[in-house]
């Protein structure tokens, strides 16, 4: 089920894939359901449980569809779940509850004006739900004729069914004629039929009926008709996001451009237009606005006009609730030559609540590599990962998560079964962490290109060696 990268759709899909990326360990907030407590390991998520339950919090009133147009900042250092608990909230909303996840980067783009991409963002995190009377009918098959004379493509027929309160006649195109064959329907069996497509679908066989149709040789076995009554209408409810209905819309993109994602800008009219009909929609009973979340990465790196758009589209009617993250403390906003906690500008800062998150203790770390390793699929001794949890402890969680997917390589190499002390000291000698590698790059400092040399270098076992 739920969450997305960039659009609700794309991320639902990617999980399909079954890549082990950096999150993918995370199934839920792993709270509980009624009193929204964290537990201490649940779901993927370790720890952090001041902020997963504020997570949870603000999760539960989008559910109740209470709250919309809010702004929540998780602040904290670096690899401490910022995104891991964004990502949490994803997996745990409903599946037709928009959950668009960008970048603040994503936003330079050059196709685009930086507030047509924030508006798309908005208008992806918010879903309508549509409710339309379906094209499907339930009924019994009373008669089936199929005119033989006629074959190829322009194949004929017409099949009565009886509905509850009526009998009907369809002509059949040669697409019912086909779902029938592959169905073999016969006189005596419910079905339904999907008007618009002609698909039809065998739901059983009708008790009371089929006693006749055996007399008639029609067939000998019969199926209990399932439960229920047969119905004359369904109703059937799609959800789309705002984005979607505006693409296809749009007439100079056309709706292909959602396959494409390339939309290009979306004139200000249609948007009017269409949120002028979604009003109607909503009046008349037709429509359900969903209000989703879109979740900001990085959010330090939006400018002051970016600020500026969210301040004044937040407060519009169909705004969904704007997660953003950061690990920045004071710094520059962009585009002006102030500072301010996190990078953002002091009137935007005044209306978000803010999550913060912490460093985690050993015990923690410990219990996110199992799991990281679990989901790799990697077996680890307990002196490994004693090593690995150390190695976080000292240079973060991110370095010594990734540390498992090296140390496997090189166990593999050696032919061994589980990932052991030997391969992890390896591992941490091929690959530098952070405060290595500065430590690196200042002993160097001259021999890199820019710095009045360009000496290109190579590195094994952890010392670096000139190679021209
Ligand atoms: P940054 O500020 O650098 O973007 P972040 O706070 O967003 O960092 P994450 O990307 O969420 O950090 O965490 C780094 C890695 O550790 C990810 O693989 C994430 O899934 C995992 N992780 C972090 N915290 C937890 C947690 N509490 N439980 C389980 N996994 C976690």
């Amino acid at each position: 089920m739920a969450a997305a990268i960039s659009t609700v759709s794309e991320t639902r899909n990617l999980q399909g894939l079954n890549l082990v990326a950096a999150h993918s360990h995370i199934r839920g907030l792993g709270v509980d359901d009624d009193s929204l407590r964290p537990r201490a390991s649940s779901q993927g998520l370790v720890g952090q449980e001041k902020a997963r339950k504020a997570a949870a919090v603000i999760l539960q009133m989008v559910k109740e569809g209470k709250i919309a147009g809010r702004a929540v900042l998780i602040a904290g250092p670096p690899s401490t779940g910022k995104t891991a608990i964004a990502m949490g909230m994803a997996q745990s909303l409903g599946p037709d509850v928009p959950f668009t996840m960008m970048a603040s980067s994503e936003i330079f783009s050059l196709e685009m004006s930086k507030t047509e991409a924030l508006t798309q963002a908005f208008r992806k995190s918010i879903g309508i739900r549509i409710k339309e009377e379906s094209e499907m009918i339930e009924g019994e098959v009373v008669e089936i004729q199929i005119d033989r004379s006629v074959t190829g493509a322009n194949k004929q027929g017409k099949l009565t069914i009886r509905t509850t309160d009526m009998e009907t006649i369809y002509d059949m195109g040669t697409k019912m004629i086909d779902s029938m064959s592959k169905e073999r329907v016969m006189a005596g069996d419910v079905i339904s039929i999907d008007k618009s497509s002609g698909k039809i679908t065998k739901l059983g066989r009708s008790y009371t009926r089929s006693r006749d149709y055996d007399a008639m040789g029609a067939d000998t076995k019969f199926v209990q008709c399932p439960d229920g009554e047969l119905q004359k209408r369904k109703e059937v409810v799609h959800t789309v996001s705002l984005h979607e209905i505006d693409v296809i819309n749009s007439r100079t993109q056309g709706f292909l451009a959602l396959f494409s994602g390339d939309t290009g800008e979306i004139r200000s009219e249609v948007r009017d237009q269409i949120n002028t009909k979604v009003g109607e929609w909503k009046e008349e009973g037709k429509a359900e606005i969903v209000p989703g979340v879109l979740f900001v990465d990085e959010v330090h790196m939006l400018d002051i006009e970016c600020f500026s758009y969210i301040n004044r589209a937040l407060e519009d009617e169909l705004a969904p609730i704007v997660i953003m993250a950061s690990n920045r403390g004071n710094t520059r906003i962009r585009g002006t030559t102030y500072r301010s906690p996190h990078g953002l500008p002091l009137d935007f800062l005044d209306r978000v609540v803010i999550v913060s998150t912490h460093a985690y203790a050993k015990e923690e770390i410990h219990e996110i590599l199992k799991i990281r390793a679990q989901e790799e699929e990697v077996d680890v001794t307990a002196n490994a990962l004693a090593l690995l949890t150390k190695i976080g402890q000292e240079t973060g969680l991110r370095y010594a998560s990734n540390l498992i997917t090296t140390s496997t390589l090189l166990c593999q190499k050696r032919k061994a079964k589980q990932v052991d002390v030997e391969d992890v000291e390896r591992s941490f000698r091929l690959f530098y962490d952070p405060a290595r590698s500065v430590k690196f790059v200042t002993e160097f400092e001259k021999r890199f290109i820019g710095n009045g040399g360009d000496v290109t270098f190579s590195i094994t076992n952890g010392d670096a060696m000139e190679i021209s």
